[in-house]
């Protein structure tokens, strides 16, 4: 065991981070970064820092582009993650998906459990595993209980694709990526996915690669 980093060496670290390249490179599987549990943020960075970083990594997101972005994933061991989904896909999509839109926000130290037995199974993709979508299970419903931004406290549920989302960003917090939920048969490069898979459910997927999509 180490010490964790103190909070002037995280403050450095980010500082560095912002002088650097943008948007900020984003770190991919097989860094360990992505396997370790994120610190739980304890101001660390200070208001000002903390609202540049947030800032920087908007913009991250907005450029990979994705609808969530974890602090390790730019090799930031702190436990927070942006998240925005203007869910602009189509209809049917939208509807088979639950996606709706998710107005940007900031999650700090988030914990999330299950609310019900709802599942629902779909392809889902990581800006740190690039070029590939399977499917994974999850829970329809969740209940999500964080810090935001400005310090407040956050209690609330959330269903469907930002509730997918919220889970997949926490679990990066937890050293957690998707494919250790996924479907490994569903597995499929982002070229075959969009030429044979990109229907609104799995169903198709699930009979022609062999897998199970889903309950
Ligand atoms: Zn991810």
């Amino acid at each position: 065991m180490t010490a964790p980093p103190t909070a002037h060496e995280f403050a450095e670290r980010v500082r560095e981070l912002l002088t650097g390249p943008s948007p900020l490179p984003i770190v991919t599987a097989g860094d360990p970064v992505l396997r370790a549990p994120a610190h739980p943020y304890d101001g660390q960075l200070g208001d000002d820092l903390l609202t540049d970083l947030v800032e920087a990594m908007r913009e991250t997101m907005y450029a990979a582009p994705g609808v969530g972005l974890a602090a390790p994933q730019i090799g930031v061991p702190l436990a927070l993650a942006v998240l925005e989904d203007t869910a602009s896909v189509a209809p049917e999509i939208a509807v088979a998906r639950d996606r709706h839109p998710l107005p940007f926000r900031v999650i700090i130290n988030p914990r999330y459990e299950p609310v019900g037995s709802g599942r629902a199974a779909f392809y889902e993709g990581c800006l740190s595993v690039p070029g590939y979508q399977a499917v994974t299970e999850r829970a329809h419903r969740v209940r999500l209980r964080c810090v935001d931004q400005h310090g407040g406290e956050v209690d609330e549920e959330l269903y469907g694709w930002p509730a997918r989302i919220v889970a997949h960003e926490t679990d990066h917090l937890a050293g957690v990526l998707y494919l250790d939920r996924a479907e490994l048969r569903s597995l499929a490069s982002t070229g075959e996915y969009l030429a044979r898979w990109s229907q609104p459910d799995p169903r198709a997927a699930a009979l022609g690669l062999g897998f199970r999509a889903g309950r």
